[in-house]
């Protein structure tokens, strides 16, 4: 498979840079027709500021937009946060992550559709039915613009994982419940970018993310690089071997030999990032001694009392129902926490954190 990595340091310059790297990759009209309507799904963890490097930068969407419009595609603008599904949040999350820019700068529309869509996928490994955005049964395809971060509990979040915002709201942390332990979620994911199936996917590797990510608590870096492939898979293999993350350790994507470069590759860059242990739990264990097994192996998140706000969005995203909220913030069940580490991905204040 290709895959187009290049240098770049800057989102004002980022255009010409994408623009090259479609062509490297065959030319716009390998990807879209005029007149289709396309998604294009950045990722938007939850409502940051575009210098956290939380979200894909709103000028590296504005920049793909820009090309797709060219093209003559119609775009809508859509990610699942962290979080329930809600019009109110969405406005929000899109006006913090500075996206109301898009709709400014572009004829790009910003998803307010709620509805949710199941999409059959029979050839699914682990997921054979996908509660997805209601949104993706309107249009003719999707275009996913992944950020390069790390991640608590997957070790790596690209390309394959940034498709999991098209299931809707509140389910993702369902299926974190369904899926669990890191196998079985990972095969999870990798069903979900196959039954999305985007068209390209073009990273925001500009600035990225270290250590405890996907949210506050990891750490900015700048990595400097753009990738595009039409291989989800090939461009996360590529992405890791960029900044020094081992294949091994990231479950979605295994180390693919036959790909073909279309420009730099992994051995021009440098950057080695400080990656987290990742986490798992025995697929086969029941909810009630899931807790048991990997409190030997896993930490629980633990709570900084003093950073904690109360607002218990860590509450409403846990998938198994393991936190109770208390006078001086959120109790954690040692027993009944599977460790996938939701509560500290919507956390607003990095008040959770896994060590
Ligand atoms: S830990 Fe974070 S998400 Fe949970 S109540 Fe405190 S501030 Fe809110
Ligand atoms: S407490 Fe946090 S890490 Fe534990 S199951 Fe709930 S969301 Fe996941």
């Amino acid at each position: 498979m290709k895959v187009f990595l290049d240098r770049c340091s800057s989102y004002k310059k980022v255009e010409p840079v994408i623009k090259e790297g479609i062509d490297s990759l065959g030319g716009i009209k390998n990807f879209v027709k005029e007149g289709e309507t396309l998604l294009v799904k950045p990722n938007l963890l939850r409502g940051d500021s575009p210098e956290k490097a939380i979200n894909t930068h709103p000028d590296f969407i504005i920049a793909v937009v820009k090309i797709l419009e060219e093209a003559g595609v119609n775009v809508i603008v859509v990610d699942s946060p962290g979080g329930p599904m809600k019009k109110t949040i969405l406005k929000r999350m899109y006006r913090k992550a500075g996206w109301d820019r898009i709709e400014e700068e572009t004829d790009a529309e910003l998803n307010y559709d709620t509805s949710m869509y199941p999409i059959d996928f029979p050839p699914g490994n682990v997921i054979k039915s996908i509660d997805a955005l209601g949104i993706i049964q309107d249009v003719d395809g999707v275009i996913n613009l992944p950020k390069l971060k790390t991640h608590m509990f997957t070790v790596y979040t690209g390309a394959v994982k940034n498709m999991f915002g098209c299931v809707h709201g509140l389910t993702k942390s369902g299926y974190h419940g369904q899926y669990k332990g890191l196998d079985k979620f990972s095969k999870m994911l990798v069903d979900v970018n196959d039954a999305v199936n985007p068209r390209i996917s073009i990273m925001d590797g500009i600035y990225g993310m270290e250590g405890q990510g996907p949210g506050s608590g990891g750490d900015l870096i700048k990595t400097n690089m753009v990738l595009a492939s039409s291989d989800s898979t090939s461009l996360d293999a590529a992405a890791c071997r960029s900044v020094g993350i081992p294949i091994k350790k990231v479950k979605t994507i295994k180390d693919l030999e036959d790909i073909t470069y279309t420009k730099l590759t992994p051995g021009d860059f440098d950057t080695q990032i400080n990656y987290p242990k990742g986490g798992s739990n025995p697929w086969y264990m029941p909810n009630f001694l899931t807790g048991f097994i990997s409190n030997f192996f896993l930490k629980r998140p633990t709570l900084d009392k003093q950073k904690c706000i109360k607002c218990a969005k860590c509450r409403e995203i846990c998938p198994n129902d393991a936190i109770t909220m208390k006078d001086y913030g959120p109790k954690i069940s040692w027993w009944k926490c599977i460790r996938c580490y939701c509560c500290a991905e919507v956390c607003p204040v990095d008040a959770l954190r896994k060590e």
